[in-house]
């Protein structure tokens, strides 16, 4: 009963960058069916706020979670927030349309990437009960930045608790048959493995050429797709492991789409 809830003292903190979203509908567009987890990638949470919620900053987010699991609500979950920028998913661009965009407080790679306190990520389970069902967001279609804009984006990054998440049924997790690090193939290589390895990143949701070079785009949506499944190991290039994880959740990604 308590998930249908709105979390629990959500301070307002209004930004004014955000407009409507599309008419749903419109091209077989949902509303909303996707949330995007970031980190702030700055000194601190303040900073970060300030930032979000300045006219002519250009950038905003639906919410935003300290370390210590306050949560502020920039951006009413209906209207759309500014978080993604040029973006794509399973064929499908403008991400921020059909998004929530959630903002958590970690200095990230630049300024001391850490791990994330408990009471944060509490917090941040909290509100995705509530905007799973709210919006009946699929379990598949909780993602990072990274995945969805791989060639700019780190974030949330390697230290981000993803199983954690998926226990918690936001997001897939991927069950490895096998961890080897023996690498199959790497950038600048071009053969068959890649031609299944393009396929498989494409099958996900990753915008990716189909072929069989192993390019930049290849790299980074296999850096991206590492960083969320396989984080042990964020190298860009295949090994047994990272095409086992892939092709666990691609197998779960089709059933699931
Ligand atoms: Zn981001």
């Amino acid at each position: 009963m308590s998930e249908n809830l709105v979390p629990a003292d959500i301070i307002k903190q209004p930004s004014p960058n955000w407009n409507d979203r599309p008419v749903p509908g419109d091209q077989g567009r949902p509303l909303v069916d996707t949330v995007i987890l970031h980190y702030t990638g700055m000194q601190t949470g303040t900073e970060a706020l300030e930032r979000l919620c300045s006219v002519g900053s250009g950038v905003s987010a639906h919410y935003l979670i300290e370390e210590n699991g306050d949560i502020f609500e920039l951006v009413a979950p209906e209207k759309r927030a500014w978080h993604a920028g040029v973006s794509s998913w399973q064929g499908r661009e403008n991400i921020n349309d059909t998004s929530i965009g959630i903002e958590i407080v970690n200095p990230g790679h630049e300024f001391g990437y850490r791990d994330f306190p408990d009471q944060q990520i509490d917090r941040l389970i909290e509100l995705l009960g509530f905007l799973k069902k709210r919006f009946n967001v699929p379990v598949a279609r909780f993602l990072g930045h990274s995945d969805v804009a791989p060639a700019r984006k780190q974030d949330p990054g390697e230290r981000f608790p993803w199983q954690h998440l998926a226990d918690h049924d936001f997001g897939l997790w991927a069950n490895l048959n096998t961890n080897s690090a023996t690498v199959i193939t790497k950038k600048g290589m071009i053969n068959p493995d890649v031609a299944l390895l393009n396929k498989s990143l494409a099958m996900i949701g990753y915008a990716v050429s189909a072929g069989e070079t192993f390019s930049q785009e290849t790299f980074d949506a296999l850096s991206a797709f590492q960083r969320h499944w396989r984080p042990g190991k964020v190298d860009g290039q295949l090994d047994q492991g990272t095409l086992a994880a892939l092709d666990n959740i691609a197998s779960k990604m089709d059933r699931h789409a």
